[in-house]
């Protein structure tokens, strides 16, 4: 085995002596789930000692891979095809590694429970090794399979090494509780364990895998094989799958040491797609762990230990991999995190139903360029930036069409080739105003917990914040407007015009508003608003009035019920709310060209 010690980071270091694994003794199974990776894999190390055999393990469940037709989008009945296509490149590129090692990846397909507890019976195995794993999905899985284990004598060995801390250490050393905001839950976390610790890199070999028997093992399989075509999609994810492509990345990101110094979120440029403003490390990180994210810290504390000056949490690099532990604790520590209702956490919001709208926001069809880019970004992608996800999200929820943030949760699950279970839904409970804080919670209240470190910095970035982007008025129904918000960093629509060509050759001052433009302007633009491109949904100014109004109300009526919010007050409030949009919706119709 190779371990990395604390030098490794510097891209130059990546030699070391190896340590080979010792090979004698009972048969283990490593099964992957989301630690596809060599590096820094616990569950693979351990299980490599000592066995006469290692059986490294991949379950397909045809529910998440194979072809939906139903769907709203190419893909299974879970995910985007991208995201199936990431995945496949992710364990071919596990596969070569460990073939490199003298192993191999076994490819199973079926409920996964089942297989794994086959797999044991049928190859005699004294040691299951896997990633412990905070979704509720992996939790009930592996109950029922630890169960059958010990019922037969496995010893089962599962460490946390997702994430840098234990969520369950940081919920018991909180009193029993997750922390509800960012400060407090690095207050309690400190420093990980990882800080000084030796990781195992890679290994010079590894055992070899014994008889597999008659278990339908296959190799992994390609997109085709599961029954999908080569033009499922007009453009694919230009994102790769696979541990190389991580560490590839991960090594580009930090080898510009200038850059990872100055790294501050929230700036950087949401439009920003042939070079994005950011790592794009997420889908490596979440959802297939490709990349450690151990490693991802050690890398980042030996280019701060190499540069004099750096920025620190919450704006740094490092306070983002911080933001993903939060969600990790608060999510594992929260009854019925996902949902609105039986959420101790969320405030009841009589969310508004309507399937058009949703479709349209969706598809990309409000009629707001900028919201519209951003979704065929996603849906072509599958990645966007951060503030282009803050956008759209207060756009769907509170900042204009009020529906429901656990609709728009369902969009992103299905096509974020980084979509995971405990970050996306926190993310859009924030962002929905739903939770997190008792008070007026708003992007601004976001960003103040970004700014803490200094009071100064703080009070000017809010005043910036307030005066560019929102209107007047209290914190909570603050939001983004769909068309200055852009326009601010990239006043041409250089990336409106590449996810929207239709628009290429609208003028750019109307590029944000196309429906403003004369009929002269959309006619040589071969783009007539309401033909070629859609009017827009709704007039941004009146709905997020109405939005602003909306929330209010049920802000009061959380405060006055004291949370304790049953199905029915919310069903009365919807109704009211309805009703009287309906009146004021009589009293301004929307002017359009
Ligand atoms: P960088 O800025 O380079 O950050 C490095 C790493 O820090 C990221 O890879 C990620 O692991 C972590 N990180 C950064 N921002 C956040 C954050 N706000 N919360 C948690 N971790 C963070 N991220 C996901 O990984 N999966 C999701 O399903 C997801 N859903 C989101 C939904 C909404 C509505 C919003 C507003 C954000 C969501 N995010 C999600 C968070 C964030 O947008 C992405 O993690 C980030 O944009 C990924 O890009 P990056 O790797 O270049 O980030």
């Amino acid at each position: 085995m190779r371990r990395l010690p604390s030098s490794v980071c510097s891209p130059s270091s990546h030699h070391l002596n190896p340590i080979t694994s010792m090979s004698t003794g009972s048969n283990s199974l490593v099964w992957f789930r989301k630690s596809l990776r060599v590096h820094d894999n616990p569950a693979l190390e351990h299980a490599s000692k000592c066995s006469g055999s290692m059986y490294p393990v991949f379950v397909i469940d045809p529910h998440y891979m194979e072809p939906n037709q139903s769907s709203f989008s190419p893909g299974s009945s879970r995910a985007g095809v991208n995201r199936i296509r990431f995945l496949l490149e992710s364990l071919s590129d596990l596969d070569s590694s460990l073939k490199k090692l003298g192993s191999r990846l076994l490819v199973l397909k079926g409920e996964p429970s089942d297989v794994i507890l086959r797999c044991l019976q049928e190859w005699k195995v004294k040691r299951l090794c896997f990633e412990y794993d905070t979704d509720p999905y992996y939790q009930a899985l592996d109950f029922k399979v630890k169960e059958y284990a010990s019922s037969v004598g496995v010893e089962v060995f599962s460490p946390v090494s997702h994430t840098l801390f234990n969520p369950t250490e940081i919920i018991d050393k909180n009193g029993g509780k997750a922390p509800l905001s960012y400060q407090s839950f690095l207050k309690i976390a400190g420093e990980p364990s990882c800080a000084d610790s030796e990781l195992v890199m890679s290994y010079s070999s590894l055992p070899p895998v014994g008889d597999v028997g008659s278990l339908g093992v296959s190799e992994v399989p390609t997109l085709q094989e599961l029954g999908y075509r080569d033009d499922e999609q007009d453009e694919w994810t230009p994102f790769r799958g696979g541990e190389s492509e991580a560490l590839k990345r991960l090594r580009k990101s930090i080898s510009d040491k200038a850059w990872v110094a100055n790294f501050e979120k929230p700036k950087g440029d949401p439009s920003a797609f042939l070079k994005p403003a950011t790592t794009v490390l997420s889908p490596y990180l979440k959802k297939f762990g490709c990349l450690s994210s151990r490693y991802f810290y050690q890398c980042l504390q030996r280019v701060y230990k190499d540069v004099k000056k750096h920025t620190s949490p919450p704006v740094s690099l490092l306070g983002q991999l911080l933001w993903r532990e939060f969600f990790y604790t608060t999510a594992f520590g929260t009854r019925n995190f996902d949902k609105m209702k039986g959420n101790p956490i969320c405030k009841q919001i009589p969310w508004k139903e309507d399937h058009d709208m949703l479709a349209a926001w969706r598809d990309g069809k409000t009629g707001y360029p900028w919201i519209d880019a951003i979704m065929v970004q996603l849906l072509k992608w599958g990645w966007m930036h951060h503030l282009a996800r803050h956008c759209v999200a207060c756009f769907l929820t509170r900042g204009d069409l009020f529906i429901h943030w656990e609709q728009g949760r369902d969009v992103f699950e299905r096509l974020l080739i980084d979509s995971d279970w405990a970050i996306n839904n926190g993310n859009w409970v924030w962002l929905s105003c739903s939770s997190f804080f008792y008070q007026a919670l708003s992007p601004i209240t976001y960003h103040m917990d970004l700014f803490f470190v200094s009071k100064v910095y703080l009070f000017i970035c809010l005043h910036f914040l307030r005066r560019c982007f929102f209107g007047g008025g209290i914190q909570y129904n603050r939001i983004y407007s769909p068309i200055s918000f852009g326009k601010k960093y990239d006043p041409d629509g250089k990336y409106i015009k590449h996810f929207l060509p239709v628009l290429k050759d609208m003028p750019k001052q109307y590029i944000y508003e196309p429906w403003t433009a004369p009929l002269s302007v959309q006619t040589k633009a071969k783009c007539i608003v309401g033909k070629d491109y859609p009017k827009p949904m709704v007039m941004h100014d009146e709905a997020s009035k109405e939005c602003k109004r909306k929330m209010g109300e049920a802000y009061a009526l959380n405060k006055k019920m004291n949370g304790n919010i049953g199905d029915e007050d919310l069903r009365d409030l919807r109704r009211k709310l309805e009703n009287d949009e309906e009146s004021n919706i009589r009293n301004q119709r929307p002017k359009l060209n």
